[in-house]
């Protein structure tokens, strides 16, 4: 299997192709056709798998086709350093897109965050806390998300940030596509996923 088979657009195909990446690795393989199908995918896959691109690849796709001037795809990560990774991966793979991003994250002062979101955004790529302080302050607009995504949903649940997924998940649009990706599939993530998932397909790797 190929990149090619998925059928992504050019702009993406190139990006892939400058990141050097020939073939895709088993949990791309596996979960990148089922997001693109718009499936709920629960992924269970560890750094180093290629977890990212299996769903950044699919969401940068289908963003396209989303309606809306507002934010239209979250992605939640634990910490500030997997934030500014993914971020990395949304411009690594959006270059030749015009699509805006933001990462919000906590510990620094939200100015600069505030004044890109009110710039205007396509993707949100946050920790949970942060996202939750900012869109109390109305500073975020969220009745246009339609793909939420929950990467290392194992290591968020350990950081105790149920509250603020609780929260999240209660304030975005219901009908939507959810991504979860977890290193580990114990009680907590199961019943993460049986809450907010929809008929997920399950992906190990
Ligand atoms: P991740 O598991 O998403 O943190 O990715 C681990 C590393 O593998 C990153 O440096 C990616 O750039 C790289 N990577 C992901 N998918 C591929 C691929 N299909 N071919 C080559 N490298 C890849």
């Amino acid at each position: 299997l190929s990149f090619e088979n998925f059928k992504l657009n050019k702009q993406l195909m190139e990006a892939v192709k400058e990141a050097g990446y020939t073939k895709p690795t088993p949990i791309q393989e596996k979960a990148i056709p089922l997001a693109l199908a718009g499936h709920d995918v629960l992924g269970i896959a560890q750094t180093g798998t290629g977890k990212t691109a299996a769903y950044v690849l699919p969401l940068l796709f289908k963003i396209k086709y989303a309606q809306g001037q507002h934010p239209r795809a979250l992605i939640l990560a634990p910490t500030r350093e997997l934030c500014m990774q993914i971020e990395e991966a949304v411009i690594q793979f959006g270059k030749y897109t015009d699509l805006r991003y933001v990462c919000l994250y906590g510990g620094i002062g939200p100015k600069t965050q505030i004044e890109k979101l009110q710039a205007g955004v396509d993707i949100i790529i946050s920790t949970p806390g942060r996202f939750l302080d900012l869109y109390k302050k109305g500073k975020i607009y969220v009745r246009d998300l339609k793909t939420m995504v929950m990467d290392e949903a194992d290591k968020m649940l350990d950081m105790g940030f149920m509250p603020q997924i609780r929260g999240i998940l209660e304030v975005i649009p219901n009908k939507r596509q959810n991504l979860l990706f977890s290193a580990t599939f114990g009680s907590r993530v199961e019943n993460l996923s049986a809450e907010f998932l929809e008929f997920p397909e399950r992906v190990e790797v």
